[in-house]
């Protein structure tokens, strides 16, 4: 399997070449040249498997310049019920008796649902590097809850050292805390004087300068990387595995969706040939994408709101450009059009009618907004029906999903849970006022944010990250 660029200028590579690149040289987002499709013998076969088993079957799709025993051993090391709380890795349940099921895809050491893919990125990074006898210092900006996912997913791993910059202060306590209370000589933690804009600009500056990054070998985990969607597409086969009986009954997905990393994984898997109906796609009142799929006009905002489902606070999809590939058919021409030029100069970009047609009808996908109030709304009502508390996220899916599949069906709907109800209180208990129940930390995090804490403090100035860099590699 070789990897193509969606702006069609640079070589297709193979899984490796890409695995440890950002962005394609001409700009654009590797891509695989195919997706496969499964056929009913193989989808009948993989019903059997562990998630283990079955995230190694779909690698070694995509895979092919890593051989077969060494990626068996890599996802039976990374999904294991020691990080992800059991076997299943991302369980689902059933909502009372309804058709309505819950996967839980934030059940790993940081409890979020990054970890899912950034801890096999980790593991895949960790074997590259050590074949090719090189190592690599990652570079990034948090706000919350990706840096933690990060480091856990780098800790201990040969050749790997993390340099992670967040705002000072602006973090809740919790996230803090499972950052800085890592011990570990190859993390850092920058705790930098500023907001998360000037951590991304430094970030941005020092990955600029590319005989400092050829020099001091500064990588990324960012959400554009093709293995963090490959981990991804393993998820909906298990889901769907989890809700059905045999692969005549189609399943209806609802995504919280931010950068399209998520969604797009479901896009793939369906591409292969996984009967999913619907993805259903939610953003909260950030909706740019969701006014692309009502309208066809993608308009990037200036900023994000800040809203109670914060992850998803984006002002444009780093993700996207993958899907509007398939969508116009793969013409990297158009690619280049909208996403080079029109973007850049105005903005914006437009799609004709016939070909947001496609989207819904061909690619299944449908939308909705999601506002506080029907966060709320959400959270109170599944808890009174269910007794089942949900984040804020996991809310905006399942309210948007509710609303877009319809009264009547008897198809499944699983919903994605993408992050755990205890690290958002703050809005649980503006839903549910007096009857918040006390919800449980697991055991590995009890008490963190008492244990001692390791960072550096820094001012937001470029040089003195690469000093400190240079001191330390
Ligand atoms: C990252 C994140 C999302 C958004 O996922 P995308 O892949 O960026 O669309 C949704 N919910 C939570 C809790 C997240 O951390």
């Amino acid at each position: 399997m070789k990897y193509t660029s969606t702006r069609g200028n640079a070589t297709p590579l193979p899984f490796c070449e890409i695995l440890l690149e950002g962005l394609a040289p001409d700009g654009g987002l590797y891509l695989p040249e195919s997706y496969p499709r499964v056929d009913s013998s193989i989808l009948a076969n993989w019903r059997q498997l562990s998630y283990a088993e079955l995230a190694t079957k779909i690698l070694l799709i995509y895979i092919d310049d890593i051989p077969r025993g060494d990626i068996k051993s890599i996802c039976e090391h990374v999904y294991t019920a020691e990080k992800f709380g059991s076997s299943e890795v991302t369980p689902v349940t059933q909502l009372g008796e309804t058709k309505v099921y819950l996967q839980h895809l934030s059940e790993g050491p940081t409890l979020a649902f990054k970890d899912v893919a950034l801890q096999l990125l980790g593991a895949l990074f960790e074997y590259e590097l050590g074949c090719r006898g090189e190592t690599l210092n990652i570079l990034g900006a948090t706000s919350g809850d990706t840096g933690s996912a990060a480091e856990y997913a780098m800790l201990g791993r040969q050749g790997i050292k993390v340099f992670m910059l967040s705002p000072q202060g602006r973090m809740s306590q919790f996230q803090q805390a499972q950052m800085f209370s890592l011990d570990d000589p190859n993390i850092y933690n920058l705790c930098i004087d500023g907001t998360f804009d000037d951590c991304q600009d430094i970030v941005k500056a020092v990955s600029n300068d590319s005989v400092f990054k050829e020099q001091y070998k500064i990588g990324s985990v960012n959400s554009i990387n093709w293995a963090r969607i490959l981990a991804q597409v393993v998820y909906y086969f298990y889901g769907y595995f989890r809700t059905t009986t045999n692969d005549s009954q189609i399943v209806d997905f609802a995504v919280p969706t931010g950068n399209f990393g998520n969604i797009f994984a479901g896009h793939v898997a369906r591409m292969m040939g996984l009967p999913i109906g619907r993805l259903i796609l939610a953003t909260n009142e950030n909706n740019v994408l969701d006014e692309f799929f009502q309208t066809g006009v993608y308009r990037v905002r200036s900023g994000s709101a800040v809203t109670s489902s914060p992850s998803m606070d984006i002002s444009k999809a780093s993700n996207f450009e993958r899907f509007v590939f398939d969508l116009v058919q793969r013409n990297f021409g158009e690619i280049r059009a909208m996403f080079g030029t029109s973007l850049r100069e105005r903005g914006q970009f437009a799609l004709d009618p016939e070909t947001l047609e496609r989207a819904h009808g061909q690619f299944g996908f449908t939308s909705s907004t999601s506002t506080h109030e029907d966060r709320l709304r959400m959270i109170h009502g599944t808890y009174q029906k269910y007794g089942v508390v949900i984040d804020t996220h996991t809310a905006d899916a399942l309210g948007v999903g509710l609303r877009l599949r319809g009264e009547k069906t008897t198809r499944p709907l699983v919903v994605l849970e993408t992050a755990k109800a205890l690290k958002f209180m703050e809005t649980i208990h503006e839903a549910l006022g007096a009857e918040t129940p006390k919800l449980t930390l697991p055991p590995s995090l009890v008490g963190i944010e008492e244990r001692p804490r390791h960072y550096h403090n820094m001012s937001p100035d470029t040089e003195m990250v690469k000093e400190f860099i240079r001191s330390r590699v």
